[in-house]
């Protein structure tokens, strides 16, 4: 069974085909830059080196089609038939609290995903069009949404809820969602398997720390918390996010300079211009801000640390609220690669029973791996996610299910 993982942007379409029973992907690439004279298709197979043309692509219907197109191609495709492709699973960032779960897509489901369009204004528009792309190319191919929020639909109330005038939640739906579910969820499964126990029995906290980061607290395979909140903004210090701040920051800016009069800006302030890139002035990369910081530049230095620090934090609030937990995961692109920055998020965790062993830590793999001493209490993995696998096998399991 082949299935196709899509994840459509504003501007672009991600795609990767796998092949359920090896779980291996055959075929991956994108197309970038969607309506504008930049755009390109890069793509690659298992046997087929990538390759990047410049194209002429003005909406995602038409990088849908060049991307079957050549799934379908004669000489380098990796299919025949496009009923080869079982499911097309689609990554959608913001379910609301509509969607708690993956769901086969129906009229009525691509209703549902238009009513979360105002809570994710940059993100859903966008999988709807390629929701409606991937219909117009594949008509006879089933569909289903994996959202990133569902993983953590099952917070408590209490988490969930801001102390903000509760009509809010009522009216507008103003509440915790948290992001980043897929990963979690795929490496919290695969923390199971590396323990050895069964994720029903385990406590962990998984660190996703890539250009947006979030952590999250998981017990019996359940989210009881997460640190992004109604949008990724909220939460430990990211690329160019803000994460945390007092949001009493955002009156007095917005009450003492006219650039910060409407919501668009300060939008762009807290989600582009912030984080390591705003307090830096170098860059949102943390490979540049490890850099620098070892040339001895303090701003650089000082982003390092406000980021580690952040996350140390809800490690710690979270091992309180678990009352103790048995991992702690690593994973996404600073996670799985910045050996700095998890050195300094562990370093003096001892009292919580996290003892990294700092050798190990060093040492580069990209593979799945513990890095802690032989007598840490608390386990500390490395596990590179991989959304889109748990993507495609949520779609197949929908499928599997619906039929
Ligand atoms: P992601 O959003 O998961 O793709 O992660 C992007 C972040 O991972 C950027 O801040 C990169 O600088 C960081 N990253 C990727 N590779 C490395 C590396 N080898 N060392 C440090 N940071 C890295």
């Amino acid at each position: 069974m082949k299935v196709l993982v899509v994840n459509c942007g504003s501007s672009s379409v991600k795609y990767t085909l796998f092949e359920m029973e090896s779980e291996k992907k055959v075929a991956w690439g994108l197309v970038e830059c969607i309506g504008l004279p930049e755009a390109y298709y890069k793509r690659q197979t298992i046997s087929v080196d990538e390759k990047k043309d410049s194209v002429e692509i003005t909406n995602h219907t038409e990088a849908v089609e060049l991307i079957i197109k050549d799934l379908l191609d004669k000489e380098t495709g990796s299919i025949v038939n496009v009923n080869e492709i079982a499911v097309v699973g689609h990554r959608i960032v913001h379910g609301g609290d509509k969607f708690s779960k993956s769901v086969l897509v129906t009229e009525k489901v691509k209703e549902g995903l238009k009513e979360c369009f105002t809570i994710a204004p940059l993100h859903n528009p966008a999988h709807y069009a390629g929701i409606l792309a991937v219909e117009k190319m594949l008509p006879k191919i089933p569909s289903v949404l994996v959202f990133d929020t569902a993983f953590h639909q099952t917070m408590p109330d209490y988490a969930y809820m801001y102390a903000i005038p509760y009509e809010y939640y009522k009216k507008d739906h103003i509440r915790r969602y948290g992001f980043h579910g897929t990963s979690h969820n795929y490496v919290s499964r695969r923390a199971a398997v590396m323990l050895g126990k069964p994720l029903s029995d385990l406590k962990l906290i998984t660190a996703h720390l890539g250009n947006g980061s979030s952590i999250t607290a998981i017990e019996n395979g359940k989210v009881i918390d997460t640190s992004m909140g109604f949008t990724p903004l909220q939460g430990v210090v990211m690329g160019t996010r803000c994460g945390d701040i007092d949001p009493a920051i955002l009156t007095y800016l917005l009450d003492k300079y006219p650039q910060y009069k409407s919501g668009d800006a300060l939008n762009v302030l807290m989600n582009k211009k912030s984080g390591l890139y705003g307090i830096s002035e170098l860059s949102a990369d943390m490979r540049t801000i490890l850099k620098a910081t070892a040339e001895d530049n303090k701003r650089a230095k000082l982003a390092f640390e406000m980021l580690c620090y952040s996350v140390k934090k809800y490690i710690s609030a979270y091992y309180g609220i678990l009352n103790g937990i048995d991992g702690l995961v690593f994973t996404a692109g600073i996670g799985e690669n910045s050996a700095p920055v998890r050195k300094e998020i562990c370093a003096n965790l001892n009292a919580l029973g996290i003892e990294m062993d700092v050798k190990k830590n060093g040492e580069y793999s990209s593979k799945e791996r513990f890095v802690s001493t032989e007598n840490s209490k608390v386990k500390i993995m490395i596990i590179p996610t991989n959304e889109e696998l748990m993507i495609a096998k949520e779609s197949k399991k929908v499928l599997t299910t619906s039929n």
